[in-house]
């Protein structure tokens, strides 16, 4: 049996002194920091808040050991049966998949802090925490006698736990299963309407799906006094991080919906139906997939339906939600030039940050205007009689409970026997192409009696002279986005470049009243470059720039379109 101890000498330097007994049998053993962590497919380099890293025999005496690379320790083991292995993690960060500790709570993300070597990896492990016995632990591992227990080194590496004085929790049930929501921090929970609402979402996708591929599960909400939101999915559990506080029964509560039923969601769509090139996790090194489209668009786009199909959102609230990836599927140049397979490649390059401007396309946005597309796609060749819900479920019969990874080949034969029709054009033009997809989507819209317009965007910067600014302390106006093509563009304004003056009139934190202002006439910009003052005349270029989309009911919708709505949104 694998042991970890965890314990917090100093809460306020934040290190947690971590403890792991590992049994080896050979002369050498190798041990491993994970790189990185499911859910974030780019690498975490966790090594790096690992201090005072040591091994010894069980009697104490220290091993020889070498560091081979960045997160690999290469150990002489001296006829040792078990090897003790100690070191210090710095725990500083706090958001839902990572680790912290300090006076109030011992949060750990396992996958960020536990050590491993490949021949232990499927032996029990047993967990002993250090804390206060006032503190509870919300976790999804077992737990006896104040320890606790995964079954092997996947389980514990994913299975976050929350040691702390301030935890709340309720329970519900839904098929069988029993879900818990804990709530770690200051918040003041509505827990008759969060009841009722999750109780809502968790009994529709189950009635969908048929079963849940775990027996417990447990939401660990991370409530913080300032502005948080972030969701990490785990097979028994989820950390979700919101705040402030005082908004999370208030404006944030579509948030704290929207994020637990998308990680719910992905209990089975990633946890269960994995892709092919992550069956196992690798978790020395990048384990690259296009699949993101499957994992992050399908469980977003249906992450949010849930919600409606099953009455927590009415029509117009989930159009919000669809609204916002349209307009962020519109805005984005890089829909031009990458596809969503190859970015989804290349989270482990720059996918969580805007990067490159134009470079890429986002797997959440692309994937979930896809995957509403299949689903209308399938609903229209099986007479709504079939959608992408059929298409996950057998997914999940067929390859998840099987054991079997998911390939993007696999992804297709699936929709393609759903439907009997061909996925060839969606799949190359859209999924691995980049041809523009307006028309499509506001025929899949029309399918469900919904229309798609767009109108004027309403700021003159953004619409007629195509930039979006950030004001600057002094009142300028920073570029932190230009529309190509746009006056701007055309005219040699570069990102990051400080609006001061316009027309030789100074800017503060007006620019835009005096573009308008100035709209028949030339424009004269002057900014602050790299220490330069430069000015540049702006062209006239007749034309709107990021015009605002959204989507609608049609006024009157005919018997089909009635109809395509029905087997939509149930
Ligand atoms: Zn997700």
């Amino acid at each position: 049996m694998v042991k970890f101890s965890f314990s917090v000498p100093q809460p306020n330097t934040q290190y947690i002194h971590i403890e792991a007994t590992i049994p080896v049998k050979e002369e050498q053993t190798t041990i491993h920091l994970p790189a990185w962590r499911p859910g974030r497919y780019e690498l975490g380099n966790f090594a790096k808040n690992v201090w005072n890293f040591k091994v010894t025999d069980v009697n104490q005496n220290g091993l020889e050991f070498q560091k081979i690379n960045k997160d690999t320790w290469e150990v002489e083991t001296s006829g040792s049966k078990e090897i003790l292995v100690s070191y210090n993690y710095y725990a500083s960060e706090l958001n839902a998949g990572s680790t912290f500790a300090d006076k109030d709570q011992l949060y750990v993300n396992p996958v960020n802090c536990c050590v491993f070597t490949k021949e232990t990896f499927n032996d029990p492990v047993e967990i002993t925490l250090d804390i206060s016995d006032k503190w509870e632990v919300a976790t999804s591992l077992e737990s006896k006698d104040g320890k606790c227990y995964a079954e092997n080194t996947e389980e514990l590496l994913d299975s976050p736990f929350i040691a702390s004085g301030m935890l709340q929790r309720e329970s519900y049930e839904s098929h069988g299963v029993t879900f818990h929501v804990w709530f770690n921090g200051i918040v003041k929970p509505d827990w008759e309407r969060l009841i009722k609402d999750f109780q809502a979402f968790t009994d529709s996708q189950i009635a969908k799906f048929a079963e849940f591929p775990v027996k417990e599960y447990h939401y660990l909400n991370q409530i913080l006094p300032y502005k948080a939101y972030h969701g990490v999915e785990h097979t028994k559990s989820t950390v979700i991080a919101l705040g402030p506080s005082y908004e999370v029964f208030g404006s944030l509560y579509k948030e704290l919906l929207g994020v637990s039923s998308h990680e719910l969601y992905h209990t089975w769509n990633v946890k269960t139906i994995r892709p092919a090139e992550m069956m196992p996790y690798d978790f020395t090194k990048e384990n690259y997939s296009p699949l993101g489209y499957l994992c992050e668009g399908v469980t977003t786009y249906m992450g949010d339906l849930f919600l409606h199909k099953s009455g927590v959102f009415n029509l117009e609230q989930y159009l919000d939600e669809m609204n916002t990836q349209l307009q962020r599927h519109f805005d984005n140049q890089g829909r031009f030039h990458y596809s969503v397979a190859e970015s989804s490649f290349d989270t482990w390059l720059d996918g969580y940050v805007a990067g490159a401007p134009g470079r890429k396309v986002s797997i959440y946005t692309e994937g979930c205007l896809l995957a509403f597309i299949t689903d209308v796609k399938l609903l229209e060749a099986t007479k709504n009689k079939y959608g992408l819900d059929e298409v996950m479920k057998r997914l999940f019969f067929q390859f998840g409970l099987e054991g079997k990874g998911v390939s993007e080949a696999d992804y297709k034969a699936m929709v393609e026997s759903v439907g009997k029709f061909s996925f060839d054009e969606i799949f190359n033009d859209y999924i691995h192409g980049t041809k523009p997809f307006e028309s499509l989507l506001t025929y899949c819209f029309d399918y469900v009696g919904l229309e798609l317009q767009h109108q004027p965007e309403e700021s003159y910067a953004a619409g007629r002279l195509g930039f979006k600014y950030l004001n600057s302390s002094r009142g300028g106006a920073i570029i932190k986005a230009m529309y190509p093509g746009g006056p701007a563009e055309l005219g040699g304004l570069m990102l990051d470049d400080e609006i001061v003056a316009v027309n030789g009139l100074e800017v503060k934190n007006n620019v835009n009243e005096w573009f308008k202002y100035l709209d028949d006439e030339q424009k004269e910009v002057t900014v602050f470059r790299g220490g330069k003052l430069l000015t540049f005349t702006l062209p006239e270029v007749n034309r709107y720039f990021y015009n605002k989309y959204s989507v609608k009911p049609v006024k009157d919708p005919n018997g089909p379109q009635k109809a395509g709505m029905k087997a939509w949104a149930n």
